[in-house]
């Protein structure tokens, strides 16, 4: 895991791959938006890729709720959001949800999905992928370079 705005040099043990890796610590200076940081984390997000400790860490890490930036447990996060995520990424990996009254209809889904935890069993079959952070951004940038109208 890594991530300049919290917890630096945080690990989950000494034996994970990205263990004193200098690619794994984004410094803040070196992006500006989320397009920039995926361009620079995602070429050594494979590492996580082998590593076994995906769950651990983002348990570790709490990413959703710490709003972290940069890569823990095979995906890359942006403020708290998933932006980008390994193939074999899965979402076991995420913590355990927390049972809602909401539970079992589409609002109970999207708490979950909110929250960045698993669905549960009632919710699974309502479950919708959120909009990613970077599309919004994307969508901004390009309402930046609109010409003024006429
Ligand atoms: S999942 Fe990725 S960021 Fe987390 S310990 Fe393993 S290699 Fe490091
Ligand atoms: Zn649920």
């Amino acid at each position: 895991m890594t991530g300049s705005r919290t917890l630096i040099g945080t690990h989950v043990t000494d034996h994970a791959p990205c263990f004193g890796d200098e690619d794994f610590a984004i410094a803040d200076d070196r992006w500006k938006n989320g397009t920039e940081l995926v361009a620079i984390c995602e070429p050594v997000l494979y590492v996580c890729g082998g590593c076994p400790y995906r769950a651990a860490c983002i348990r570790q890490v709490v990413p959703a709720k710490s709003l972290f930036t940069g890569i823990c447990g095979g995906r890359i996060w942006l403020n708290g959001a998933i932006i980008h995520e390994l193939p074999e990424a899965d979402s076991s990996e995420l913590p355990v949800p927390v049972i809602r009254k909401s539970c079992g209809t589409a609002a109970g889904s999207r708490a979950h999905r909110r929250a960045v935890e698993q669905q549960c069993p009632r919710c699974l079959p309502h479950y919708r992928p959120g909009p990613n952070p970077l599309d919004a951004e994307e969508q901004a940038a390009q309402q930046l370079q609109l010409p003024d109208a006429p």
